[in-house]
Order: C-alpha cells, then structure tokens, then sequence
C-alpha cells in the first residue's frame, strides 16, 4: 500500500500530504495527552515567573515579564504570493486576510523555542524552589534573584540545532545554572558563539541533531544535579507552546477577527522535531476547536513528521532511512526523526503536512524584506507554502470537501514566523544575498 505522497516526499519532492485520521474535534479531544486545564496551568506558570523575569531581562521591563510577539497584517506580501498562485479565480479559493505571527521577534531567544525552552526551564526551577522551601506559589517569584548560589548547583543540559539551545541556555544562565548545550553540526556559529558569551558551556558535534541529543542525554544521566530537556519527549516543552493560543485568542479578538464555523482560521506552522508547532496546534485546537486548520511545513530533505505521521511509523522512522540528506539551509527543522510526542497527539489533530525546496526559503525572505521590511530565518520562512499548498489542486479539493471554498473570502490565514531576530546582520545578508536553484 504505497501512499503517494510517502513515495515524493522519498524522492525529495514538494508534496502535500492530509492527514486522513483527523477527527471532529470532539472525539479527537478524548485521544490527546494534555487538557485545557494542563494548558492553563501553563499560563499561570509563565505569569507567575513574569516578575522575575522582568528583574533578569531589561527588554523583558516594558510588557512586566511577559515574552509574546505582535501579530500583524503582511498585506503587500499577501497580495504578491496570491497573484503568484492565482488565487483569485472563480471557483477556487478565494483571497483571505493574512497575518503573521512574529515569534521571531519574542524577546530573550528570538524564535518560537522562547516559549516551550524557556516554560521548561521556568518548570524545572519552580520544582527546585519548591523543594528546597525557597518559594511558595503566592510569593513575588522576583525573589528568586536571590538565589543565584542555589541554583548554580544544578546543571541543565539539552541538545539542539540552535534555537532550542540559545533559548534554553540563556534562561538557565539568567537563572543561576550551571548550562550545557550540545549543538549539532547543523548548528551555526554564532548561535554557539552568542551561548559562550552569556557563560553557557558549548559542546559541538560532527554528527545530526539526534546524535547531539544521545549523547547529550547520556551525559546528563551520569549526574545527579543534571537535568535534560528532551526535546523529543517532553510534556513541558508542549505545553510551553500550548499556552501561544491563549494569547493569540486575544490578540485576534482585539483586532475584531472572529473565528468560527462561518470565519475559518488557517495556520501554516514550520516544523523540526514537532514539539512547537504540535504544541501551538494543539492549544489553538482546544481554543477554536474545528474552526482552526493547522498545516506543518518540512523542507524536502527533512519531512521528518511527514514521514512520521503518513507512514504511521512516528519516531520509529528516519529520514535517512529513506536515503534522504538531512540537510538544508533551514537549519531550524534539519531534524531527521519526529518526536513521538508530537507525532501521537496530532494524528487526530492535525489537518496536513506540505513540503518545500530549499530556494523558496530563501525567496520568501528577501520577497517579506522587500514586501514588508520584515525579517526573519530561512527556517520561518517554511510557513509561507502553505499559501501556496491551499491554492493548489490538492489545498483547493480539501477547501471543497470541506464546505471552506465559499468560506474563503472570510477566512484568516497565520503564518507563525518562528524565528531570526537574533541573526547577526552578516548572517541576514549573506541569506538575502545566497540564490539556489
Ligand atoms: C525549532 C524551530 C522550529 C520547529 O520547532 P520543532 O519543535 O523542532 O518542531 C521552527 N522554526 C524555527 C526557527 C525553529 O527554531
């Protein structure tokens, strides 16, 4: 039973695979591992550590501990790629109103790894103080500053392609820790060299994300005062980018953007392991329920969860298995294994998974610097496709089988930007300036 799009996907091929085990949000709600309760709690977490975290990080004063992104209209891109995918015929989908999300821009980490890395870390030590008689839940957590000698006891560690370990690393040196980040080759270097400057311990690798991981993880072990953030298994991670909907909720409420049966919402998220797009579908599911349409974005080389999910193998398969690099200038989602986690939860979730060459990345970015003046990694530039998966003849047949095409004129797309203000400008322009074929 050969499925097609397991078959391009293969072949390095830009394909577009729906998820046929989704479900009415009803029955898909009884199959997950997190409840809205586990979300909320999430929420409360991240504002109770929201004073301290304004005493640690200056920028972090102004919105008082709080890291969230704006969300804003890209009309000018939107009308550029809607003309570049004809989405303005007659009996096709029609032209909607696009957002972007700009986790790119969250403060402390510069990408959406600021949400699920930095809750991890936030969970961690709220268990350490709590432990240790140091801190009720009703105290001003700003206290915690106190306590750098504490925590400089413990050592935190995780594995990464970068964006998980600026994240992780700087929150845990900002906290006190001992931190340790074991980059794989993926990684560039002033990722590892912006972790030395804030005091974090850097360990590289010649091999991919998951052999950083392995070995990562087996080092941790050895040590009792070690604590590893498992990106492939964590239910915190998850629940770190969970709590993204709740906020998101608001924003599109401010802006008088309803969602709803008759106002669909589409979010095109940029997937890696998993873990922070499945953990911001599965928020937004909770939220809008069968309103919200999630698409994940691979690129060609690493269609990691494609694979995965279309498969029904989850991290049991790699993409090396099917002689597949693993390689791309998107280094963010250069992960060649899904995590089970992730890959469990969304089989009744998510909508759909669409795969993109490594030249479009870098397209879609210089096309946003022009369009829009907004920039962002080649990582977070995946999301764009989805546009472009919708309007076609497979995004266009769902669209309709769905009762959506009549619904298009009235829908919100998302593009969740995950990643890049961080980016020296060298490496902005050496991006802008790089054409593939
Ligand atoms: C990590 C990352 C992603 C994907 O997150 P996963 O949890 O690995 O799926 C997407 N974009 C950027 C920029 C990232 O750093």
């Amino acid at each position: 039973m050969a499925i097609p799009e397991v078959e391009e996907a293969a072949a390095a091929k830009e394909t577009f695979w729906l998820n046929p085990d989704r479900l009415p949000f009803d029955q898909a709600e009884k199959e997950l591992s997190f409840t809205m309760e586990d979300i909320l709690d999430a929420q409360r977490r991240i504002r109770r550590f929201a004073p301290f975290l304004a005493a640690c990080f200056p920028e972090l004063e102004e919105s008082a501990g709080i890291i969230e992104s704006p969300l804003q209209d890209i009309p000018a891109m939107a009308d550029s790629l809607w003309k570049d995918w004809g989405m303005t015929g007659q009996d096709g989908i029609q032209k909607g109103r696009v957002l972007i999300k700009l986790d790119s821009e969250l403060a402390v980490a510069g990408s959406v790894k600021a949400r699920g890395g930095i809750y991890e870390v936030l969970k961690v030590t709220e268990e350490l103080a709590f432990r240790a008689g140091i801190l009720k839940e009703t105290d001003d957590y700003s206290r915690l500053k106190e306590y750098r000698e504490f925590f400089s006891g413990y050592t935190i560690q995780v594995g990464s392609t970068g964006n998980l370990g600026l994240s992780i690393g700087i929150m845990s040196a900002a906290i006190g820790y001992r931190a340790v980040v074991h980059m794989s080759a993926d990684a560039r270097q002033w990722k590892k060299d912006l972790l030395r400057s804030k005091g974090v311990i850097v360990k590289e690798y010649e091999g991919d994300y998951g052999e950083a991981v392995a070995e990562g993880r087996a080092l941790s072990d050895k040590e009792e005062t070690s604590y590893f953030v498992d990106d492939e298994h964590s239910s915190r991670l998850f629940l770190g980018y969970a709590a993204a909907a709740l906020h998101l909720r608001k924003q599109l409420e401010e802006k008088g953007i309803p969602v709803d049966c008759d106002h669909p919402l589409f979010v095109y998220l940029p997937c890696g392991v998993g873990g922070a797009p499945g953990g911001i579908t599965l928020g937004l599911k909770y939220v809008f329920r069968d309103a919200v349409h999630c698409f994940f974005a691979e690129p060609v080389q690493c269609p990691c969860m494609l694979l995965g999910m279309a498969a029904g193998e989850g991290e049991r398969i790699s993409v090396q298995d099917l002689g597949l690099t693993g390689r791309t200038i998107a280094d963010g989602l250069a992960v060649g294994r899904p995590s089970g986690l992730a890959a469990g939860n969304m089989k009744p979730l998510l909508d759909g998974i669409y795969t993109v060459k490594d030249s479009y990345f870098l397209d879609w970015m210089r096309r946003l610097k022009e369009t829009e003046g907004i920039v962002m990694e080649p990582s977070a530039c995946a999301a764009f496709g989805g546009l472009r998966a919708l309007a076609g003849k497979k995004g266009t047949a769902y669209c309709r089988e769905q009762g959506l095409l009549e619904k298009s004129a009235r829908a919100t797309h998302i593009v969740w930007a995950t990643g890049g203000s961080l980016m020296p400008e060298d490496v902005r322009e050496e991006y802008l300036q790089t054409h593939l074929q």
